[in-house]
């Protein structure tokens, strides 16, 4: 992505106003049903809308906006039947400033949208107003410093293309076109955290427009409680509009193993997996799944990254692995970093119905693959999908009370759900998932990944923060007690 100049505050918006002087009086409806934020419904009058559209750069879209259709649309086709009454589509720090306080000031749902990327759909409501992000997609490296600055609606790829020019990198996640605000504030996981930690850790500090409609800096110096809620406490506490990293000095390449079995060598693969990766080296991530081919027949993929500047160290670690059972395809070469970033994104495509949840595994127990391989059934246009994960290496190094993100100690990553095309099938393979995850429950922790989150998991929130949840939820009380952002993985005030 091309760099551009990161202008913010009031001087950016009002200048950049300045040359959009056309009235969006036409366009603005009479007026506009509406949620609030404790569900009820509410009127919205044209004055009132009025008021919210000429505080944006953007147009304002409304139900009968041309673009609002496909404004309104996040990854996870499951939401697609979400109609906000408002998006408003921010490109500056004062756009969100004003979206914010017109939620507040009237009352409304509010949904925050970053890369749309929520699996359960919190970054879309009905009838409420979104504030969507994705305009505000700028990065800017100052390699000296090793820093990066990265605006709140940045995908991955953004980051990962413009820090990857200075053969630097933010550890981040694996799909390229996944955003970085939810991601970030949720932990980030993925290939590069077992040598340099979550993205959290590598975060320096957050710009956050909180629910009073103040721009605040959270950082080690400032707001040091506040920086510490919103690493892994998610959008529970305001809007991030942007993001300064650490950087890593990494790249462009690491070494890629790919080895692919048939099923029928599941158990003996899974077993080797879990075994290897309890004690692999931090310089080495590693996941085992289930796919289907092109011409649909399940297979066992299993993928490890050497991410050490030796190669040949590499090598030698990997040898072991490839001379295992009898791959029908077995890999290893050079592998460019922001190429293999890309590699999922076409299976995990926009539009498509996904029931998706990952859950953490401590103690592997054969049993549980085998329950896996029983249940994982092929359906006429279900594409089923199974990863697992080993944390550990840089990311159990923090303190589980050091930030927000409690699983320091977690073992794997297990994610199991699958997708399909044509909303017909959605009780039929929703229920599948549902029943498939309760065979799995007596081989899973209680506490999750939040950002693993799926329909009927809100519950279970506070648990997933263990002992960190009481004092999210202080910091909650004392910049969001009513709870204007409520759209996540909730963490309720209690004032
Ligand atoms: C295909 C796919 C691959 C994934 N891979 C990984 C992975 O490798 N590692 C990993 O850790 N996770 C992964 N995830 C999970 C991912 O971290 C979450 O879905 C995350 O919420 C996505 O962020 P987003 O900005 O795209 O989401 P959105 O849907 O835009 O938002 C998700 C939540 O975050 C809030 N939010 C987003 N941006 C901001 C912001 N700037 N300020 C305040 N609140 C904000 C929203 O309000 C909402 O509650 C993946 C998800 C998908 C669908």
């Amino acid at each position: 992505m091309k760099r551009r100049e990161f202008v913010t505050g009031a001087l950016g918006a009002a200048a950049t106003a300045a040359y959009f002087p056309t009235s969006r009086a036409s366009s603005a409806p009479a007026e506009l049903r509406a949620i609030t934020r404790t569900r009820q419904e509410t009127t919205l009058t044209r004055a009132e809308i009025l008021e919210l559209a000429d505080s944006q750069t953007q147009a304002l879209l409304t139900p009968n906006s041309p673009r609002y259709d496909a404004a309104r649309r996040v990854w996870n086709g499951m939401w697609d039947s979400a109609r906000p009454a408002l998006i408003a589509r921010c490109s500056y720090v004062e756009d969100v400033v004003n979206a914010v306080n017109f939620a507040r000031t009237h009352d409304l749902l509010l949904a925050v949208r970053g890369g749309g990327h929520s699996i359960s759909g919190k970054s879309v409501c009905d009838g409420g107003l979104v504030i969507d992000l994705s305009p505000m997609r700028s990065v800017i490296v100052d390699p000296l410093a090793r820093t990066a600055r990265v605006a709140g609606g940045c995908l991955l790829s953004d980051v990962d293309q413009e820090t990857q020019e200075y053969g630097m990198i933010v550890p981040a996640g694996v799909v390229a076109h996944t955003g970085v605000g939810g991601l970030t504030l949720g932990g980030g996981i993925g290939v590069l955290m077992r040598k340099f930690g979550l993205t959290i850790d590598n975060l320096r500090a957050v710009e956050i427009v909180t629910a009073d409609g103040e721009v605040r800096t959270a950082s080690a110096d400032e707001n040091p409680d506040l920086f510490w809620a919103v690493r892994g406490g998610g959008g529970n506490f305001g809007v991030a509009t942007s993001f300064t990293f650490n950087l890593n000095v990494f790249g462009p390449e690491l070494l890629g193993c790919g080895l692919v079995y048939p099923l029928d060598q599941a158990q003996a693969v899974f077993d080797k997996y879990f075994e290897f990766t309890e004690t692999m080296p931090s310089d080495m991530h590693g996941f085992a799944g289930m796919t289907l081919s092109d011409t649909r027949q399940p297979l066992v993929t299993v993928g490890y990254s050497w991410l050490g500047s030796s190669f040949s160290e590499g090598e030698r670690h990997l040898e072991p692995l490839r001379k295992f059972g009898k791959p029908v395809m077995n890999v290893l070469r050079p592998v460019n970093f922001v190429r293999q970033q890309s590699q999922g994104d076409d299976h995990n495509e926009h539009g498509r119905v996904y029931y998706i949840k990952g859950r953490h595994v401590n103690d592997y127990d054969p049993e549980m693959t085998k329950l896996i391989l029983e249940r994982w059934k092929l359906a006429p246009g279900r594409f089923n999908t199974m990863r697992i994960v080993r944390f550990g290496g840089a990311v159990s190094e923090v303190a589980s009370d050091a930030t927000a993100w409690p699983h320091r100690d977690a073992m794997w990553d297990l994610e199991v759900g699958a997708s399909w095309a044509d909303q017909k099938y959605n009780d039929e393979y929703v229920r599948w998932g549902r029943e498939y995850w309760d065979t799995l429950e007596p081989f899973i922790e209680e506490s999750f990944y939040v950002n693993e989150i799926m329909d009927e998991d809100q519950s279970k929130v506070a648990t997933s923060y263990e002992s960190n949840y009481p004092r999210l939820v202080n910091i909650k009380n004392q910049y969001d007690p009513k709870n204007l952002f409520q759209l996540n993985a909730n963490i309720k005030p209690n004032i």
